[in-house]
């Protein structure tokens, strides 16, 4: 049993063979399937796809890169859907220094507003983190975010940036990169946070593991993200993936 905690299967690149690439991940062994839009078409596709499959489960939010676009309606938007069952975490949400589409301000006040959205409802976060770890973690501080926790998603800081996420109630999630021959800084933090804080994802169709590298990603991936991380540990691949399920079944208020 396997969860994938953030999959973009809503993404138009698997219009063509979705029902093939969910075959392969039951295949895999992979269970459940958190599947997170983060604009209008990609949520509302999201909430299609959980209405099909009883397996996936939906992440709502608006990413960083386009924060510039939200709208007062698009958010109002968002709270109206966190009240439908199958709708387990908002985001992904965040702030991505790497693309210049959205001034950082608007960016931080986007963050801030979803942050405290989620708080309203009462429903864990998932946070988008590229080249802005210090401002992620000082707003996730300053909007007291620990009170409804979340994820780290596909965490690249250090160990030490990792625990101190662990210490604010945030899981940290490893995906493809862990498996990468070069990326040293994620298999430090799969050898250092404890299992009982890791979760699992591919970020499909993105960051495809060794060594579908550089390929389009699929959620029967992650069994390659689980068994790398059981290697790193030396726990056997079922402990890890015991444990991860359990993690995001809990976090997510799934039975
Ligand atoms: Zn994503």
């Amino acid at each position: 049993m396997l969860f994938d905690t953030h999959a973009h299967l809503n993404d138009t690149q698997y219009n063509e063979d979705l029902e093939e690439v969910i075959e392969r991940a039951q295949t895999e062994g992979v269970s459940n399937m958190v599947i997170v839009g983060f604009d209008r078409p990609t949520i509302q596709r999201a909430m299609e796809l959980v209405e099909r499959y009883d397996f996936m489960f939906a992440c709502v939010g608006w990413h960083p890169v386009d924060a510039i676009d939200m709208t007062d309606e698009d958010l109002a938007w968002i709270e109206e859907l966190t009240s439908h069952p199958k709708v387990v975490a908002i985001g992904e949400m965040g702030l991505d220094y790497h693309w210049d589409k959205s001034p950082k301000d608007i960016q931080k006040e986007v963050f801030r507003k979803q942050i405290r959205l989620a708080k309203k409802v009462k429903l864990p976060i998932v946070i988008h983190n590229r080249e802005a770890t210090a401002d992620i973690v000082e707003i996730l501080k300053e909007e007291e975010a620990e009170e409804v926790g979340g994820i780290m998603h596909c965490f690249s800081g250090s160990p030490e940036v990792a625990k101190e996420c662990v210490k604010m109630n945030f899981y940290i999630s490893l995906g493809g990169p862990v498996t990468f021959k070069n990326a040293k800084k994620p298999k430090e933090v799969a050898a250092e946070v404890p299992l009982e804080k890791l979760l699992i994802e591919t970020d499909c169709p993105y960051l495809a593991p060794h060594p579908y590298r550089g390929k389009r990603n699929e959620p029967g991936y992650v069994k390659l993200v689980a068994e790398q991380i059981a290697e790193i540990k030396g726990l056997t691949f079922e402990e890890v993936a015991e444990a991860t399920t359990q993690n995001a079944k809990k976090l997510f208020g799934i039975k």
